[in-house]
């Protein structure tokens, strides 16, 4: 499900965290950049009369959004009080479901993680998913100690496409099913809906080895296998929310089949269950069935299977890297997803030989290829910022392009 969505009705108890408010998310964006402004400082940065500023700092710290520090001294003028976020005035729920697993953050204004949270599911249907997720989100904030007041949203990250059933998507009964709208009914706050690898790149973007770019593309390598695009400064979603679903490309002529009912894609050589079948049956049931990846977190990247499944999947990976860096010529490549990270490190050391031995592209460029920053709960991370941003900088709804439901 790459399109998100966005539902606000049957909003409780925060109206004042919620107000839509283009100069509010203006005052709360240069604040976030700039800790300790004075409303001076503000009403320059924003552009806005110096009496709205006043109008509205006063709410938002009324609202607990910001906080006043004592007044300091200026050269000129009246001393003035320094302004920052208050951490503990809002925080998001962030999910990251799969077809066994739900992972949760809770993470604060800042952007800081305060909470953690997994449990195994078994391919939920989406009713039954509500079901799990509204619970999982009651149980992070009973956990976090937090007011269930502050809670200002709840991202979930999922893989896409959701049309497709197999084991690396979560189950039958997903197409076209409204997750946000029925969820924000059901948890009373906002919900917004994205695919994972979307997700981890919106998380990159903000946190990690992205901040700086404007033009990158981020590999989520998970049961499944899909492209984040963040290009010219936003998420790339494409017509019907597909773009970067890189997982079924044909990469092998009559290669091994794929549950999308064609052979030789992509993710059937480059994912977590890929990586699986490199192991004799017993093992391979052990690792599919382990909802918690405990045991792929045993694995060396020096174990047989595992070595075995690199050499293979590097080479794909390769090929996709070139294919994605001709069409869409990134500043970076990210690999991410659910790998443990020596296997992850290992996999990318492999691709980067590749590129090496390749030689120059006929640009004469060498595409750079970074790793995630995040772990295993990027996915998640990302997914927690969608509510939190959305209320804090003017125009990422531009930076991720939030459509309609239409
Ligand atoms: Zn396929």
């Amino acid at each position: 499900m790459a399109k998100m969505k966005k539902q606000s009705t049957s909003v409780t108890g925060t109206n004042l965290l919620h107000a839509k408010n283009h100069n509010r998310r203006a005052i709360l964006d240069a604040v976030r950049r700039h800790d300790g402004l004075s409303r001076a400082d503000i009403t320059r940065l924003t552009n806005l009369s110096a009496q709205t500023i006043s109008n509205l700092v006063g709410e938002l710290e009324e609202a607990g959004l910001l906080l006043a520090g004592e007044p300091v001294r200026q050269k000129r003028g009246q001393p003035a009080r320094p302004y920052r976020l208050n951490p503990d005035g809002g925080y998001a729920i962030g999910f990251q479901l799969t077809g066994t697993q739900i992972d949760a953050v809770l993470v604060d204004l800042m952007g800081e993680e305060r909470c953690q949270l997994s449990r195994p599911v078994n391919h939920p249907d989406p009713m039954q998913a509500v079901d799990l997720l509204v619970a999982a989100s009651h149980d992070i904030i009973a956990k976090s100690q937090l007011d269930p007041a502050r809670n200002i949203g709840i991202g979930v990250a999922m893989p896409g496409p959701v049309g497709i059933a197999g084991p690396t998507g979560i189950a039958p009964g997903w197409e076209g099913f409204d997750l946000a709208g029925i969820m924000s009914e059901k948890a009373g706050c906002p919900v917004f809906v994205e695919n994972d690898a979307d997700a981890a790149a919106v998380s990159e973007k903000l946190y990690g080895t992205a901040r700086e770019l404007d033009n990158f593309v981020y590999i989520f390598i998970g049961h499944g296998l899909g492209a984040g695009l963040f290009l010219d400064g936003r998420i790339i979603h494409g017509a019907k929310g597909g773009a970067g679903e890189i997982g079924h490309i044909p990469i092998e002529a009559n290669g091994r089949p794929c549950d999308c009912g064609r052979k030789g894609c992509l993710e059937r050589y480059v994912s977590l269950l890929a990586l699986y079948e490199e192991f004799d049956a017993a093992h391979r049931d052990d690792l599919i069935n382990d909802q918690s990846l405990t045991h792929i977190a045993a694995l060396s990247p020096d174990d047989g299977p595992v070595r075995n499944w690199i050499n293979q999947a590097a080479p794909h990976l390769n090929t996709t890297l070139q294919i994605i860096s001709s069409m869409l010529n990134p500043q970076a490549v990210i690999l991410g997803g659910l790998l443990p990270d020596p296997i992850l490190r290992a996999l990318w050391k492999e691709v980067i030989r590749l590129q090496n031995t390749s030689g120059p592209t006929p640009t004469g460029d060498t595409l750079p290829i970074l790793i995630s920053d995040g772990n295993t709960y990027s996915a998640a991370r990302g997914a927690a910022a969608l509510p939190i941003y959305q209320e804090m900088i003017p125009d990422f709804q531009n930076m991720l392009k939030v459509r309609d439901n239409a």
